[in-house]
């Protein structure tokens, strides 16, 4: 990654001066290793909570030594904060003193987990208290994980009606959070509102057995995306246009994988990837939406070829190719379970000036997801949306350097992301432990002040 700011503050000198005049001061942030412990470190455990037993219990299965009370000269590696039984905002403050009296005692790329009850569920919708209380540890965790040091992070899981801790779906989103592969991830928040999914048998390979496509993977995180799911034991299939295929084929060669050279604007892109994969590889679990186009213009001097281009690739494209995956002639290809993710932009949740007709794209591809879900959830699947923030690509690398300096600080971990971070992301919610998360966007910005 070409960061020469962040190579000069992590220097003897540059730390010295940066300390000095208050600067960013970006540190490696851990990311995931196969075979890696899941932690370095011990695991504190607060609350004294249903939630709270359940992490202790999934953390020493997972080989984590765990507290449940602060030992003075102790470093942690991560704290997991229960919320879970609480009605009223008055009953937050002692775990929270608690939480914050470990802080000190965070190790370099901490990871701190709040675990409360979903404030969105029906069975709060009349309850004020309880409703603030849960509402109110959003709030808490977002402002932590701006107070997060040397590359810690803050997220939050938040259990829908008769969701526990060790439902599959909450297990799975506990590793993911505490894990490397959530290393860009903070401030966010994964609601779990069902007991569906499956953990998986061995964690190095959660994507086994399963036929992924990923639409736009001869380059860039697209490229990452395929490879990480490759890595998760997955079988893969890249698509991308045919100007592209001698770049798609080397990926997909490198993976053992078949490319398809396909323009997904085609009004046959769906039927085409079925037909591949069930010609192919006999059937398809696994579909990414991630090709994707910018034609940037301030929305004075935009013209209708531009417009119409991006919502073409960005949106329409995915309406068609998911009727034709959810339609009753896949189903031969297409069994329960299809789990799907679409690439969405923190441009279309902040807005970006120059960028009308992209961020109509992107945040229609959010409303999308939302849409989808009962119609995925009805046959076990799920379909999520992922919004990148400043990802350091060949795209990113032409910005003009005083914009690119800007885009890469102003997040909780004062760094660019990159394309692994977004495919970690992604291949955790394309994954059975994902099971209990559908029609959500997940934002993997480093907590980008952009759209906070
Ligand atoms: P990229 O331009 O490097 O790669 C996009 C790929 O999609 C290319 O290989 C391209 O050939 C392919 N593609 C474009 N139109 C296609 C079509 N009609 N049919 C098939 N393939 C097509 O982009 P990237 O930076 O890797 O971004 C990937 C996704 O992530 C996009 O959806 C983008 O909007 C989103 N995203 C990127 C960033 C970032 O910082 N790079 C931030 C937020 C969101």
């Amino acid at each position: 990654m070409n960061d020469p700011y962040g190579t000069f503050v992590d220097s003897a000198v540059g730390k010295r001066l940066a300390k000095a005049l208050g600067l960013p001061m970006p540190v490696q942030l851990r990311r995931h290793t196969p075979g890696a412990p899941l932690l370095e470190g011990p695991a504190l455990v607060l609350g004294g909570t249903p939630a709270a037993e359940a992490a202790a219990r999934l953390l020493t299965g997972w080989g984590v030594e765990v507290q449940t009370s602060r030992a003075e000269s102790v470093k942690y590696a991560a704290v997991v904060a229960c919320f879970d039984g609480i009605d009223t905002p008055a009953a937050i403050g002692e775990t929270v003193l608690d939480l914050g009296g470990t802080l000190r005692q965070l190790a370099t790329n901490s990871r701190v987990v709040t675990v409360a009850e979903d404030p969105e569920a029906a069975s709060v919708a009349e309850d004020p208290a309880a409703r603030a209380a849960r509402q109110g540890i959003t709030g808490l965790t977002r402002s932590l994980a701006h107070e997060m040091r040397a590359g810690g992070t803050a997220n939050g899981i938040q259990l829908g009606d008769g969701v526990g801790l060790d439902a599959p779906g909450a297990a799975g989103a506990l590793r993911f959070l505490l894990s490397g592969r959530s290393a860009y991830v903070s401030g966010q928040f994964l609601p779990v509102t069902t007991t569906a999914g499956r953990l998986p048998e061995d964690p190095d390979r959660p994507l086994a057995g399963k036929v992924a496509v990923v639409t736009g993977a001869a380059r860039g995180i697209g490229a990452a995306i395929i490879r990480t799911l490759a890595r998760d034991g997955a079988t893969v299939v890249g698509v991308d246009v045919p100007a592209a295929g001698e770049s798609l084929t080397a990926v997909v060669n490198e993976l053992g994988g078949t490319a398809l050279p396909l323009d997904i604007t085609a009004e046959d892109a769906g039927a085409r990837i079925l037909e591949h994969c069930r010609s192919r590889h006999g059937r398809m679990d696994i579909v990414v939406h991630n090709a994707g186009i910018t034609r940037d213009k301030m929305l004075a001097n935009m013209d209708a070829a531009r417009w119409d281009s991006v919502l073409a690739v960005n949106t329409l494209s995915q309406l068609r190719m998911n009727e034709a995956f959810l339609a009753e002639d896949a189903k031969d290809v297409v069994g329960e379970g299809l789990r799907i993710v679409t690439l969405a932009s923190t441009s279309g949740i902040a807005g970006n000036r120059g960028q009308t007709n992209y961020a109509a794209s992107k945040s229609g591809v959010m409303g999308l997801a939302a849409a989808t879900a009962p119609l995925l959830a009805a046959r076990g699947g799920t379909i999520n949306a992922v919004a990148p923030g400043f990802i350091e690509t060949e795209m990113t690398a032409k910005i003009p350097l005083l914009t690119r300096e800007v885009g890469r600080r102003i997040n909780s971990l004062s760094q660019g992301g990159t394309p692994v971070d977004v495919a970690e992301a992604i291949a955790f919610l394309v994954s059975d432990a994902a099971g209990g998360t559908n029609g959500n966007t997940l934002r993997v910005c480093g907590q980008a002040m952009m759209g906070a």
